[in-house]
């Protein structure tokens, strides 16, 4: 069993890659961003607890996005491999996959991380908010806090694999297709 990060900013095109790699690839993807929305319309207690966070462009407590990596592993035995999207956001959520994982006799296969400038992180993010309507991409000073919160406490995660020697790059500089072409070469 494969199992890939997609790594990058918000903004970068993870989501978009993901849903490609699984069209192409048959992969599975798990969206941490996408199931916590998922939660905040069904209106759960992990919902409400979320969304006060979301909309501020803060990150939700590492135990619970934990759980719902672990819930989302455990329920889809027979897949070919997984595309975590948006997890791990902080150093402690690498080192809790890596248990996770090492638990379940597996270990990650690679990170294939998208690099674009905070310049382009906004133009993009500001894009989306016109087709998406995301609450947390309509507003500056939300998008400003979700880039901060990126280079404290998600860019560390960066070290954390180079370190392991699984970290991969792509500098998404061209067309989707240009992008998407790079990261497909680094999934098997
Ligand atoms: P995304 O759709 O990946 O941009 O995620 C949207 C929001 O959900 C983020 O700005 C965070 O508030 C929250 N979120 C998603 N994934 C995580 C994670 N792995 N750790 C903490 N918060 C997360």
């Amino acid at each position: 069993m494969k199992y890939y990060v997609l790594f990058g900013p918000p903004g970068a095109g993870k989501g978009t890659f993901a849903k490609l790699l699984v069209e192409n690839k048959g992969y599975y993807h798990i969206s941490t961003g996408d199931l916590l929305r998922n939660e905040i319309a069904a209106g759960t207690p992990l919902g409400l607890e979320a969304k006060s966070l979301i909309e501020k462009g803060n990150l939700v407590p590492d135990d619970v996005v934990c759980g719902m990596i672990r819930a989302q592993f455990s329920s889809n035995p027979g897949v070919r491999g997984f595309l975590l999207d948006g997890f791990p956001r902080t150093v402690a959520q690498a080192e809790a996959l890596d248990k996770i994982l090492s638990g379940m006799g597996a270990e990650l296969t690679r990170v294939v991380s998208i690099y674009i400038t905070d310049e382009e992180v906004r133009r993009r993010i500001k894009g989306r908010a016109l087709v998406e309507n995301r609450a947390d991409d309509a507003d500056d000073e939300i998008i400003s806090t979700r880039i901060k919160n990126y280079h404290e406490k998600t860019e560390p995660v960066i070290n954390y694999y180079k370190k392991q020697g699984k970290y991969f790059e792509v500098v998404a500089d061209g067309t989707i297709q240009e992008n998407y072409a790079k990261v497909e070469k680094l999934v098997d």
